[in-house]
């Protein structure tokens, strides 16, 4: 069944699906509700509460429309309790002519008390219906609320689902698996959920419930077995041990201007056991903001090269590649390492003298962006591959860059590093084609970054304290986010008027501005100008989100942060605390906040642990918005939560493992129907 064929569905709706990730009808289904509302009973209108939603029921007994100016309906209907005024600012003439004296109106919605002692209640915007009409959207019993898909509301993709009341997916888990596992089926799963019987209200509310339990399981299962599948290609072939050379690894411990932690000394201890195992390494390392993972790349970095083996360390951006490409050009200069730097930004023939490097040198580090991996790339002596900031790069593009290697008939070893917390559990079973290492200590010394909450009101104050700020030499990061990328344009109005705000307000101030539309060689002389002290100010969108480590700045502000996700937050937080002087993170917030948002913003404020962040961001939204899109990036699930379902991990790697080795032709089926559009998926 195609998409297509739903009633109601034309082109401006069929093409917001597809954007939000719909192609197929059983992906609407696997749309799953983030609530229900219950409407089994016609409440009177005197018994309901202001503030509380409900399903009333009257006859009308007077329409207003406003003649002209802004449009305004206005209906008046009554039981036999009290009376309801319901407001309309957006309707169509056919719906002014359903709206007669005498028809009957049922209406859903939230309640707004106006006038208690004659009991006349007001409703705005509610969702209506005559009722001698047939219409299904307004029916009594229990309404499943669905996050909206790029705009299309809950009420309409509802109407799409009921018609897909008897559509059946096909079982991919053996009848004997279910039973053993206590599983129901696909399709029971699914009616339960979209079409919930009416006694079982509490039940469906609870996100342990076996349907949705079902349904968690099945994608779990899907990211893991596409991890197992991804492990199994990046395997193959024969592997480069490394020989470890101790003495020029203490010396370069030696040479650096601090002592690295324990954790730090622990992780690379577990990539040097690795180094001379007898299998190609992949494994993820994961360290919070600031923790100190760039040395743990140079110390392999060192190893690669000493071993007379070239390696890569790719970064996200231009930005984060150049730091690297600093950094590591000046440790690693000490042992006579060529440290070759490759960007899209360089011009064809400085390419061309690194390509042309690349194949003189067979002991060479490439530290670069995505660029590194272009066609025109050639690495003749690779043996190990180091990604920074994991989640921009999916297991396909890795496996991408593993192919590069081919040539040699093995595999290079691969480290993954990001800041992202992942619980354990989760990253067990769906990178499961990762071992594991954490960085769980930040460097000693560091100031912890004070937090604080504003309104966006208080900006002028802000402004002024900035100006306090920077004449005693510090310098400050001003992030203006960009959320979504259809608001690109109205948001980069938003970050050149916040730009030019401050620089009137504060003449004296060195103000540089950053963004994503700017050119990349742009971006790197700003970057530039602002380490090396040149502005004082760093307007930015959330470009600067990943790594960028310039110990001076201190302060940290943040527009608009009730809209980004804490972990966001917690990155762009991680920017400030990286020198000796105390650091501030100021949230600014635009009023009204809901009771969630001030929870979080709450949150950022008390801790600084990336981990109960994480964990909190978790329990703090729903099922289904678990990962917000640019959260942890590479996984997104559509049913699973993880706050919830923590008790599946081991059902899933049990059922994996059956599915492999009784099922086969179950596997790809189920990493299909979960993974085909997302950018992790690999063909079984
Ligand atoms: P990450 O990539 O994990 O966010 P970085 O590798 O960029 O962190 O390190 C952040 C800063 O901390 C850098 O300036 C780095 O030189 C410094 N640093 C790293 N390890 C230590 C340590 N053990 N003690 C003190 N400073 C450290
Ligand atoms: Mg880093």
């Amino acid at each position: 069944m195609e998409l297509e064929t739903l009633k109601g569905l034309g082109k401006s709706l069929s093409a917001k699906l597809e954007k939000g990730g719909i192609h197929s009808v059983e992906a609407l289904l696997l749309h799953l509700p983030k609530s229900y509302e219950d409407r089994r009973v016609i409440s009177k209108i005197a018994s309901v509460q202001a503030g509380q939603k409900a399903l009333i029921e009257g006859v009308i007994q007077g329409v207003n429309v406003t003649p002209f100016g802004k449009k305004h309906l206005s209906c008046f209907f009554a039981d036999d309790t009290g009376g309801c005024q319901m407001h309309l600012f957006r309707f169509y003439p056919n719906q002014v002519s359903l709206l007669k004296n005498g028809a009957k109106i049922r209406c859903y919605g939230e309640i707004i008390k106006q006038n208690t002692s004659a009991n006349i209640i007001e409703l705005i915007h509610p969702e209506w219906q005559i009722i001698n009409q047939q219409n299904a959207s307004l029916k009594k019993g229990i309404t499943p609320v669905y996050p909206s898909i790029d705009g299309i509301s809950s009420h309409v993709i509802y109407k799409f689902i009921t018609q897909l009341k008897d559509y059946l997916f096909s079982e991919y888990i053996p009848d004997t698996v279910l039973k053993h596992f206590n599983l129901i089926s696909i399709n029971h799963a699914i009616q339960t959920i979209h079409f919930p019987p009416n006694k079982t209200l509490n039940e469906i509310f609870d996100l342990s419930h076996k349907a949705r339990y079902r349904l968690a399981l099945e994608e779990i299962l899907a990211h893991h077995l596409n991890a197992k599948i991804a492990r199994d290609k990046m395997t193959v072939g024969d592997y480069v041990p490394f020989e470890i050379n101790l003495k020029e690894h203490k010396e370069f411990l030696a040479g650096l201007s601090f002592t690295p932690t324990k954790a730090q000394m622990r992780v690379i201890d577990e990539i040097f056991t690795d180094f001379s195992a007898k299998k190609p390494i992949s494994r993820l390392i994961q360290g919070d903001v600031g923790s100190g993972k760039t040395l743990i790349a140079a110390a392999c970095l060192i190893q690669a090269s000493l071993n007379n083996f070239q390696s890569i360390i790719m970064a996200p951006t231009e930005i984060l590649a150049e730091q690297h490409y600093h950094n590591l050009k000046n440790w690693l200069e000490a042992f006579d390492i060529p440290v070759i730097f490759v960007a899209q930004k360089l011009t064809k023939k400085a390419r061309e003298t690194a390509l042309d490097e690349i194949q003189q040198n067979p002991n060479c580090v490439v530290v670069g962006t995505h660029a590194v991996f272009q066609e025109s790339m050639h690495y003749p002596n690779l043996a190990l591959v180091i990604i920074d900031e994991q989640h921009r790069f999916g297991v396909e593009q890795r496996l991408a860059l593993i192919e590069k290697a081919k040539s040699k008939d093995y595999s290079p070893h691969q480290i993954v590093m990001t800041a992202t917390p992942i619980p354990r559990t989760l990253a067990m079973t769906v990178y499961g084609d990762l071992d594991l290492s954490v960085i769980d200590e930040l460097p000693p010394n560091r100031k912890p970054i004070k937090t604080s909450v504003l309104s966006e009101n208080k900006k002028a104050t802000l402004i002024q304290k900035l100006e306090a700020h920077v004449e005693k030499g510090g310098q400050a990061y001003w992030v203006c986010p960009l959320i979504e990328s259809s608001e690109v344009l109205t948001r980069l109005q938003d970050v050149s008027s916040l730009y030019e705000r401050v620089k009137n307000a504060l003449p004296n101030v060195r103000i540089g501005l950053i963004h994503g539309a700017m050119k990349a060689t742009e971006k790197a002389l700003v970057m530039a100008d602002f380490k090396a002290h040149k502005l004082d100010v760093l307007v930015a969108t959330t470009v600067i989100e990943v790594g960028v480590d310039v110990p001076n700045a201190n302060i940290m502000i943040i527009d608009n942060a009730e809209r980004l996700g804490l972990s966001q937050l917690h990155q762009l937080r991680g920017r400030v605390g990286r020198g000796h002087k105390e650091s501030n993170c100021i949230l600014l917030y635009q009023a009204p906040l809901s009771v969630t948002a001030r929870k979080r913003l709450e949150l950022m404020r008390q801790t600084q642990d990336g981990f109960v962040i994480a964990e909190e961001d978790l329990k703090l939204r729903g099922p289904g918005d678990i990962f917000g899109k640019n959260q942890t990036g590479d996984i997104h699930f559509k049913v699973a939560d993880l706050s919830m379902h923590q008790s599946l991990f081991n059902d899933v790697t049990e059922i994996a493992s059956v599915l492999v080795k009784d099922h086969p032709e179950s596997v790809g089926a189920i990493i299909e129907r979960w993974l085909k559009n997302a950018d992790q998926y690999i063909k079984a």
